[in-house]
């Protein structure tokens, strides 16, 4: 194996969203140049990034000249065909592994992967037609959730189908040639498990992140999350698992839903930073971000040891709905940190910015940051998290 890949390196990151813009800020920070590579212009981590490539992902001539000039290449953006990682992997490690990219991406392969690995998912068939669908719907029972194969994020491509009737009209609305169905879970609340895994197969994580969602996109996140502690030792071994098995090297979110029972049922898997891990920057000693540089360069993981109990709140474009949100007004409480993606034009569900607060009490930072975001005169209906169980 050769060694690590140090500052001064640069770092290619595949996507230019958010995500990018947080990593190549921390990769900055610690001393290594970044390059991106996207369809856009000006996105949010060319702004900070020392070059945006401005291609499409298909073009593979300009994959392979962009891996060429950095030392190693990262993604923080899923849907990215595996023609394209493997085009990067001529000339630079990809990392993690294009495979796990290939398998994440698809719903499909994403089930059967956790399926043959004997991990806890809701129940679920393959559909590829209406008649597979209303054989599904038959074996599941309803109410069931029908989700395109690829391309779904923060609810889009997904369908609730409340009877057998549903089926036609979901099928045709979906307007896709391959779909899961699950059973649709009655969760008491919706976990995630942030983790990194080095080159060497050292593992570090962040505890269990509690996550309320409104209109299925991530609203608030809470660190400690309220699950007992037998909960929160099995999302975690659920997620040092699955990390070892798909072979990560980088950082992987299993997201999870609770039971009123406290068992887990794994819904998705995204092998790359995470909107709920977002909180790490400000509550802990290394962030989600930090993590996945160490962890692509072959250095040693960092500590993930939370300084205080913290809560993050999304900042949607609808916040934007009359002007200019009050900034001001929401950094009036000192533990409040605002977050800015550079997005030029705030579009409604579209992710533009966080808040993370720090508390004496997870209950304490959520309090601060949910009043914060009210200060921003923010529209979206909220709610809170239950008691811990057990
Ligand atoms: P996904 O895109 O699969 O992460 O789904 C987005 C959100 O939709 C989840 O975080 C849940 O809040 C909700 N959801 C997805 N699948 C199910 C399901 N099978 N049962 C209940 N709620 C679901």
């Amino acid at each position: 194996m050769n060694g690590p890949i140090l500052p001064g390196a640069t770092i290619g990151v595949l996507g230019s969203g958010q995500l990018g813009r947080m990593l190549a800020l921390e990769a900055r920070r610690m001393g290594y140049r970044v390059h991106t590579f996207a369809p856009d212009h000006d996105s949010p981590t060319g702004q900070v990034a020392d070059l945006e490539v401005s291609a499409e992902y298909d073009d593979l001539d300009a994959v392979e000249a962009f891996a060429a000039a950095v030392d190693v290449v990262t993604f923080e953006f899923e849907n990215v065909a595996a023609e394209a990682t493997a085009a990067a992997a001529r000339h630079a490690p990809v990392r993690p592994d294009g495979s796990v990219l290939h398998t994440t991406q698809n719903r499909v392969r994403e089930k059967r992967f956790l399926a043959a690995g004997g991990f806890p998912v809701a129940p679920w068939v393959e559909v590829r037609s209406c008649e597979d669908l209303v054989a599904g719907i038959e074996e599941l029972g309803c109410p069931a959730v029908l989700k395109t194969a690829g391309w779904g994020y923060d609810g889009k491509g997904q369908v609730r189908i409340g009877s057998p009737g549903d089926a036609e009209g979901a099928w045709t609305s979906l307007d896709t040639d391959e779909a899961v169905l699950e059973s649709f879970i009655e969760f008491e609340q919706e976990v995630s498990v942030v983790i990194a895994r080095g080159l060497d197969g050292a593992m570090a994580h962040f505890g269990v992140l509690g996550n309320h969602h409104v209109r299925h996109i991530l609203d608030v996140t809470i660190a400690p999350a309220k699950v007992s502690r037998k909960t929160a030792s099995a999302a975690i071994e659920l997620a040092e698992h699955i990390a070892e098995q798909i072979d990560l090297v980088g950082v992987l979110c299993v997201e999870m839903f609770v039971n009123a029972e406290g068992e887990l049922l794994v819904n998705e898997l995204a092998p790359r930073p995470h909107n709920s891990g977002h909180l790490t920057i400000d509550a802990c000693i290394t962030s989600q971000f930090e993590q996945q540089l160490r962890a692509v360069c072959g250095l040693p993981l960092g500590s993930t040891f939370q300084l205080r109990p913290a809560a993050m709140a999304n900042l949607l474009g609808d916040l934007w709905a009359q002007g200019e949100p009050g900034w001001a007004s929401a950094l009036r409480t000192p533990e409040v940190k605002l977050h800015l993606y550079g997005k030029a034009e705030p579009r409604t569900g579209r992710k533009m910015g966080h808040l993370t607060a720090l508390g004496a009490t997870v209950e304490a930072a959520e309090e601060s940051v949910r009043e914060a975001r009210r200060a921003l005169r923010l529209k979206i209906e909220t709610g809170t998290f239950p008691a811990v169980k057990g």
